[in-house]
């Protein structure tokens, strides 16, 4: 039996992507003791890190720009579902975080030395800032991971595995854990603790994400007592590559070549299409997420994908010299997996990549239950109905150091939280659980959820298909059963996974079942059985978790941009 490990800290901040280091770094400037926790390496296991190009911000630096007008852009993107007075959050606070960002020497690309920006879909003018073209998010990273390194106040534990939140009284007090290099189960006593646990699209056969991205933080918060918002919208990717093999290379990375050089989406028959589905493209990249995954789904369905069942993204029209100008070694990356892109188009298909749900929070981070706050994609409601290009890494920087600041100040007076070994009891058992190391097959029944929520709760839903994979949901729950599997010992992937899988199955059934209760389609969420946008869903749904089942009920978006207190 492995001796229980205990940590005692005022700020837990759980998980390392941008919104949780920026957020440590807030709470320990701001004076608080900070454990900045994460499953995996510290500032290398989540999105940020993956994340290529562009961040949102109304900086003006060469067309003027405001962030009213950013904050317009948001609100028509999110199809009248945002919580605005995240949005704006989002929208006016973001320059000041990269501005920072700067100061801290992220390396922005700059022109006439200043901050340059580009143009992405749905923003009406270039607003987008990066690094380099497929380098701002490991830029981000390791920006903020020098100024963790470099800010007293702030201990780091990689490889721990939170598994579930510690309530008594209604509140927050800390964590439970699994020590993935011992298998040690490990207790952590806060004042205030942040999810910053990024999103869910592990959840999905085709997805953009690390294997930490099952929706973690989601669970955490919903066991812990706390609704979440929106979690019908998923945001398919729409050209995620998809033929021939890429090796070495991300999935998303026909984005910033878009945004440079436009390229050509083409169906199986060769022939633009997107001007079927309402769109004019000519070349130019202006098609949002949404549209875009909705043409090709489409046209896949009528017979004219392409051989893998997706649409052809070509940039056979532009020179060599263009291409090379404009990606230099990234050309010759291509060259080694055998692409030329002057000679041939490659194949893409949609892939899950971002969510827009979430946990409920308000301005100051905070959930609805005292001591849980939460940070970055993480944070539900911000970009409602739909997100546009680069308004996560924005989020996961604004809303990371709202969170730090207001943990910070929560925690500044309050007397030391005794351990109280009763409100980790239960979870500490599972961690600690003594079983037989065999079981189901882990790895198959992740595969197996992947096919279900990818087959019937993808981009394009209806009633039966939802209806299908709500049940099937259900009999994994059953396999997986009520104690971990596995040996409990250092790396032991079947106990891993197990929690994985309780996470994992948890938020699925909340997605499905506020996807089969919208009853119309909008945004990220289309229901074939429902076509139109319908002004009586012009509301949020909130899930919460009451005695073993998920409930959900409509409100109406949380409106007004007053400015928050
Ligand atoms: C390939 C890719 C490209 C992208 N490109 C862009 C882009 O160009 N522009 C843009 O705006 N957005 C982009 N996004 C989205 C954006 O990167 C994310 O929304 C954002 O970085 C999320 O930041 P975060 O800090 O909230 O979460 P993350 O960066 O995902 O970090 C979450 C952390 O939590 C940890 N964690 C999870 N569960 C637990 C647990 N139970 N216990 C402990 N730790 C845990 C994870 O290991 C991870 O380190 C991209 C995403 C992907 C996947």
């Amino acid at each position: 039996m492995i001796e229980t490990m205990h940590v005692d800290t005022e700020v837990l901040v759980i998980g390392s992507g941008g919104a949780g280091m920026y957020a440590a770094i807030e709470a320990a400037r701001s004076g608080a003791e900070v454990l900045l926790a994460d499953r995996s390496l510290i500032g290398r296991g989540g999105a940020t890190v993956m994340a290529q190009m562009t961040v949102a911000v109304a900086l003006g630096s060469h067309t003027p720009d405001h962030w009213t007008h950013h904050l317009h852009d948001t609100l028509e993107a999110g199809r009248g579902l945002c919580d605005e007075t995240l949005s704006r959050l989002l929208c006016e606070e973001g320059p000041d975080c990269i501005r920072q960002m700067d100061e801290w020497g992220v390396g922005w690309a700059r022109k006439d030395g200043r901050i340059t920006a580009t143009m992405a879909p749905g923003h009406d003018r270039p607003r987008c800032v990066y690094v380099d073209f497929l380098n701002t998010g490991p830029a981000v990273s390791k920006t903020l991971r020098a100024v963790v390194n470099k800010t007293s106040g702030i201990r780091k534990v990689g490889d721990l595995l939170i598994t579930d939140l510690a309530s008594h009284d209604g509140e927050v007090v800390g964590a439970t854990a699994l020590h993935l290099t011992t298998g040690a189960p490990v207790t952590v006593v806060a004042k205030a603790t942040i999810v910053a646990t990024g999103g869910l699209t592990r959840l999905y056969r085709r997805n953009s994400a690390s294997a930490n991205m099952g929706g973690d933080g989601y669970a955490l918060a919903l066991r812990a007592g706390a609704p979440l918002v929106d979690m019908e919208f998923v945001q398919f990717f729409p050209i995620g590559h998809l033929a021939p093999r890429l090796i070495g290379m991300d999935p998303i990375m026909w984005d910033p070549f878009r945004y440079k050089l436009g390229g050509r989406l083409l169906n199986g028959l060769g022939q633009e299409f997107t001007s079927r589905y309402g769109s004019r493209e000519d070349g130019a990249y202006v098609l949002t997420r949404d549209l875009a995954t909705y043409a090709i789904v489409k046209e896949v369905e009528a017979g004219r994908g392409s051989p893998h069942g997706g649409a052809y993204l070509s940039f056979e029209h532009c020179p060599e010299s263009e291409l090379r100008a404009a990606f230099g070694p990234v050309i010759d990356r291509l060259a080694n997996n055998a692409i030329d892109l002057t000679k041939m188009p490659v194949e893409v298909a949609p892939i899950a990549h971002y969510h827009m749900g979430g946990v409920a929070a308000d301005a100051h981070m905070e959930t609805e239950i005292p001591g849980l706050l939460v940070a970055g994609e993480a944070v539900g409601g911000a970009n409602g109905a739909n997100r546009l290009s680069g308004n996560a890494v924005t989020e996961a920087l604004v809303f990371g150091r709202r969170a730090g600041h207001s943990a910070a100040a929560r925690v500044a007076g309050m007397k030391s939280q005794p351990f109280r070994a009763r409100a980790a009891k239960a979870a500490l058992d599972l961690v600690a659980a003594d079983s037989a190391p065999d079981g189901p097959n882990s790895a198959d029944m992740i595969l197996r959820l992947q096919a279900i929520m990818a087959d019937d709760v993808g981009p394009f839903r209806t009633r039966e298909r939802l209806e299908r994979a709500i049940a099937r949901i259900d009999d994994l729950a059953g396999e997986l059963g009520e104690r971990p599997f596995g040996d409990g010992q250092r790396f032991d992937m079947r106990r891993i996974d197990w929690f994985d899988l309780r996470n994992m199955l948890l938020v699925a059934r909340v997605v499905a079942q506020a996807a089969l209760r919208r009853t119309e389609s909008r945004g990220a969420h289309q229901r074939e059985d429902f076509p139109g946008m319908l002004p009586e869903w012009r509301v949020n749904q909130v899930a919460r978790w009451r005695e073993g089942r998920i409930d959900l009920v409509s409100a109406p978006p949380a409106q007004g941009l007053a400015a928050a207190q």
